[in-house]
Parts: structure tokens; C-alpha cells; sequence
């Protein structure tokens, strides 16, 4: 956590303006571990020392903003009684201040995650309305094709029926499968002797979407990954787990 100036501080906490703030100083009613504060240009670290105003300990919440390169094997969640979650991968410091996932990626997904304890950031990028994009990059069991690309651009019915918009599909590479990836596909019908990488965005959220929608052009994701949300890209020098704050050129971007 970082320094600060203690009226600044307090008028952050939505204690006061920073005249009354300075007012307040000057009589007495804030204290800094037990001791009265005698100028309200006193440097604190909320973290380690205890404010307090009018007798009331000043519980300090800084806004944050995290980039996670999320790992396979966690959950995008604050808590799970038993499986290790994103905030699991924070350092004390950081978790202190409550940030959350801003949407969520599968426990098998990695890539690009945003961690906010900005509640009102978080609920614009997820509105629906928004139609924020998201780019991933997989692994696909099966030969992509621009058939699948023409279906994804007008939109592909899931399994619950539902109609997805048009979406962006890239095919950048294909390989020959293994029987691991036939393995791993698990299902008979998606056995191929191909695998693709591809790209491809899209502009809402539904459960599981980038694998259904593979699905329902009768294929199969071996490996997702998110590289972007909106104006954000993963920064490709983030091993998987680890995780930077976002620049503030960054934040504005998304504002
Ligand atoms: N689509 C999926 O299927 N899974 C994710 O984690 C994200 C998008």
C-alpha cells in the first residue's frame, strides 16, 4: 500500500472536504495509532498504521486495478470452499484491498483477467448492453474452416437454443492431432485428424460460450486463451499466475 497525506486520506474516505478535514486535525479528532494528529499534512501508510476519526478506526480501501495472466486449475471467484481461486495468486497486500474478478474465465481458461475492487467499472464492463469484445486465442480438435468463420459471423445457435451475435473468427495455424487431443475431446464425434489455432472475438458473455459455440459447428476447444477485453490486451510478459497493476493510461482507457 502507499503513503499518503492524512487529510487526504480521510477526504478520500468521504470523511469531509480537506478544509474540514483540516479543521478536524486542528481539534483533536484524528488519531494515529492512539496519538493525536498534530498536521494534516502528516504522511500515513494505512496499511501498518491505525487512523482513526472521531474515536472510529478509518478502514482505508484504495482503488485497484490488476492484470492477471490466470493459470489453469483456478477458480474466477472471490471464494470456493474447497479449490483454489484468482485471489488465492494475490499477494496479502493487494487481497487487502478486496478486488474481484471482473467476469469470469473457465477453471481451464488462462489469459487475460481483470481483478477491480471498482464496483461500478466492473458492472460497466460487464453490461450486456456494452458489448464489450473479448478476444481469445484455441486450440480447436477439427478443421476450422471459413465455413465456421461465416456461421460465426452471422451468429450460431447453442445448445440451449440460444443465438449468438456475430463474432470474429481468425484461423491462424493447423497442425496434425495427436491422440491425446482425441483423448481429451473425449466425445467420438469430434475425432479429427486436424487441429487449428484460432482467433476469435466476441461481444458478450454467455456461459462456457467460446467452447459451445465450437460445439455447435461440430468441434471441439482443446486450449483457451484470452487476449483481450475492450481496450485491454494481456501483456505478453506476464507468466501464467502472475499478475501487474494496470498502467493508468490503461484504467482511463477503460473509462
Ligand atoms: N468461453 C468459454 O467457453 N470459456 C471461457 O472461459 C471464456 C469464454
Amino acid at each position: 500500500a502507499k503513503k499518503l497525506r492524512i487529510d487526504k486520506l480521510l477526504a478520500h474516505m468521504g470523511l469531509g472536504t480537506r478544509s474540514e478535514i483540516k479543521k478536524a486535525v486542528k481539534q483533536g479528532k484524528v488519531t494515529v495509532d492512539g496519538k493525536v494528529a498534530k498536521d494534516s499534512g502528516l504522511i500515513v501508510d494505512p496499511a501498518v498504521q491505525a487512523v482513526a476519526y472521531e474515536g472510529e478506526p478509518v478502514v482505508y480501501r484504495d482503488v485497484v486495478y490488476l492484470m492477471l495472466n490466470k493459470p489453469q486449475g483456478v477458480i474466477s471467484a472471490t471464494e470456493d470452499g474447497r479449490e483454489r481461486t484468482v485471489i488465492d495468486l494475490l499477494e496479502p497486500d493487494d487481497r487487502l484491498l478486496q478486488p474481484f474478478p471482473v467476469g469470469r474465465l473457465d477453471k481451464d481458461t488462462v489469459g487475460l483477467l481483470l481483478l477491480t475492487n471498482d464496483g461500478q467499472l466492473a458492472h460497466e464492463l460487464l453490461s450486456p448492453r456494452k458489448h464489450v469484445d473479448k478476444t481469445y486465442e484455441a486450440w480447436v480438435l477439427g478443421d476450422v474452416g471459413s465455413d465456421d468463420a461465416d456461421a460465426f459471423a452471422s451468429g450460431v445457435e447453442l445448445d440451449d437454443g440460444y443465438v449468438t451475435m456475430p463474432a470474429e473468427l481468425t484461423i491462424l495455424e493447423k497442425a496434425e492431432a495427436t491422440d491425446m487431443d482425441r483423448e481429451q475431446a473425449g466425445d467420438e464425434k469430434f475425432a479429427s485428424p486436424i487441429r487449428s489455432l484460432i482467433r476469435l472475438t466476441i461481444r458478450e458473455g454467455k456461459f462456457h460460450q467460446v467452447k459451445r459455440m465450437f460445439e455447435s459447428v461440430g468441434k471441439k476447444v482443446l486450449t483457451l486463451k484470452r487476449i483481450s477485453m475492450g481496450p485491454l490486451l494481456l501483456d505478453e510478459g506476464l507468466e501464467q499466475g502472475q499478475y501487474r497493476e494496470l498502467t493508468e493510461d490503461e484504467v482511463e482507457l477503460l473509462r
